[in-house]
């Protein structure tokens, strides 16, 4: 996703890292799912390391491009398992709006915000401090 376009007229912009408007969502009926392949994975990656055999799980997971390390390997596999699994969600800076994207779709859906204000509720710092509402 690159742009959103809220009810308010706001442009949601996500054409770089570190959006202090944007986050992940795992939902809890698709964390053990997502726990148990990040598990197996590297499980068995590093039982193939510990075996000496690098290529056996390059040949299970990939290509045999001498280019792509093994561990790249891997971590490719664990974004994956990521972005299949985790959705996303924005808080409009124009009114405070969240829009959630749904499971297995490019779609969003929206909910208001009570204050009709961002309040960089996604943001790692909001500002609130331990301010409960
Ligand atoms: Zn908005």
């Amino acid at each position: 996703m690159s742009k959103l376009g809220c009810k308010c007229g706001y442009v949601i912009v996500d054409q770089t890292d570190s959006l202090p408007y944007k986050a992940r969502l795992l939902r809890d009926e698709a964390e053990e799912a997502y726990w148990r392949e990040f598990e197996r994975q590297i499980k068995t990656f590093v039982a193939a390391v510990e075996a000496g055999d690098k290529a056996c799980y390059v040949a299970e997971y990939g290509t045999h491009s001498p280019w792509i390390k093994s561990s790249d390997l891997l971590i490719n596999r664990l974004s994956s398992i990521q972005a299949h699994h985790e959705t996303t969600i924005y808080e409009c800076k124009g009114c405070g709006r969240l829009w959630l994207q749904k499971p297995d779709s490019k779609q969003f859906v929206s909910y208001t915000s009570e204050e009709n204000e961002y309040r960089a509720i996604l943001a790692a710092a909001s500002g609130d401090g331990d301010q409960i509402d």
